[in-house]
């Protein structure tokens, strides 16, 4: 795949290419897309650019043999790793995922911009739990640790690295620490802030631009997200609840839940600030940065969370006073 066959627009193609052209490449790429928005497609074609021996213009040329391969999915030196439903006895050598790749690759050809849920129905895993288990951590750095076939970058693609349990993420830590040489890694998430602090801190982060983040970030929320958090910081618990009313009060439900994802997109570039990382939300107000500076380290990610819930629990008819007091509440506690 080429970066013009995916949807990651043109800066950060640049961003992409230019640190393979500067010889400059980060070992760990941590690729931050919304549910669908053609990460993986995106980390291939980086992929096939890095291992083009052909490039030209800012692209892979999608014809030598490398890029060959990889456009097949069939590259020996390149592998994927992504959440499955981990049988009974997970202590069991090998990579748990492996036996899924044929779907895998299946459903990337036809659609790189598949969605979680989609890549669940492929697999046959609708509404069971998946994870990317210790077994996976092992063999991986096995597989690492083996010279590439080609003579060439070893790569791995992990589609959603939140979905790795303690133990898993502690063994890729220890990797990203000291990566081996010509070992090259993509991350690609849905929620960079679910990660370890020291994995994504090791990372380079890339936010591909989705539909979703935009979309939230165009809602109209007449002022009540900042007015929310100016009255948590100046730690007005009053204030703060009477505007939790005015949210329980919005015209629908659909707009109670455009505003959590509308204040969850926010809190998304308040945890970039956070990290230092301001140069992925160049277009930030001074308040956005306000906020930042003053709210703990940890609030984003615990206000993601309540949102994310209380999303979930508006879809289901709960009563929304009840629960805008209950979310004003966490964020009162945590920020
Ligand atoms: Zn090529």
């Amino acid at each position: 795949m080429t970066f013009s066959q995916t949807k990651a627009d043109a800066g950060l193609v640049k961003a992409l290419s230019g640190m393979v052209d500067s010889g400059r490449i980060s070992h760990a790429i941590l690729l931050h897309e919304d549910d669908g928005g053609g990460g993986v497609g995106v980390a291939l074609a980086f992929l096939q650019y890095l291992y083009c021996r052909n490039r030209h213009d800012g692209d892979s040329c999608a014809a030598c043999p490398p890029c060959n391969k990889i456009g097949k999915l069939i590259h020996p030196d390149i592998y994927f790793i992504f959440p499955v439903v981990l049988a009974g006895s997970s202590n069991s050598e090998g990579s748990p995922s492996e036996p899924y790749l044929v779907k895998w690759r299946e459903l990337l050809l036809q659609n790189p911009g598949f969605t979680e849920a989609e890549l669940y129905d492929a697999l046959g895993f609708e509404g069971k739990a998946t994870t990317i288990g210790a077994s996976e951590a092992n063999d991986l750095i096995r597989k690492l640790s083996r010279t590439s076939l080609e003579g060439g970058y070893t790569s791995v693609i992990i589609y959603l690295p939140e979905r790795m349990n303690p133990t898993a993420a502690n063994r890729l830590l220890k990797v990203l620490e000291e990566p081996p040489a010509m070992v090259q890694f993509v991350l690609v998430t849905h929620a960079p802030e679910k990660l370890l602090p020291t994995i994504s801190s090791r990372c380079q982060l890339f936010r591909l631009q989705g539909d979703g983040a935009t979309q939230a970030l165009r809602y109209d929320d007449s002022g009540l997200f900042a007015e929310l958090m100016d009255e948590l910081l100046a730690r007005d618990f009053a204030s703060a609840l009477e505007t939790g009313e005015r949210l329980a009060a919005l015209p629908s439900r659909d707009n109670a839940i455009l505003f959590c994802k509308f204040a969850s997109e926010k809190m998304r570039r308040l945890f970039l600030l956070q990290q230092k990382l301001s140069a992925l939300v160049p277009d930030a107000d001074e308040a956005e940065k306000d906020w930042a500076s003053k709210c703990r380290k940890t609030f984003p990610r615990k206000a993601l969370e309540a949102l994310d819930r209380s999303a979930q629990l508006i879809r289901r008819n709960v009563n929304l006073k009840i629960l805008f007091t209950d979310l004003v509440n966490k964020l009162f506690l945590s920020i």
